[in-house]
């Protein structure tokens, strides 16, 4: 799977960075990039998800 944050969506609110920090971290401006080389597969990327209040959060397969 492909996960991806779409920018333009992100409103930096850090839940994600929250529930699975091994995964998304914050860029410069605050919002959510998914980190180089992470375990897309971890069962937090999906709460991440769910959690997003504005469903930044994308997979693909
Ligand atoms: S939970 Fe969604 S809106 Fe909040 S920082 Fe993460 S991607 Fe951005």
């Amino acid at each position: 799977m492909d996960i991806y944050v779409i920018q333009k969506d992100c409103t930096a609110c850090g839940a994600c960075f929250s529930i699975c920090g091994e995964v998304f971290e914050p860029n410069d401006q605050g919002k959510s990039e998914v980190r180089p080389g992470s375990d897309d597969e971890l069962p937090c990327v999906m709460e991440a998800i769910f959690a997003c209040p504005t469903g930044a959060i994308h997979l693909d397969d």
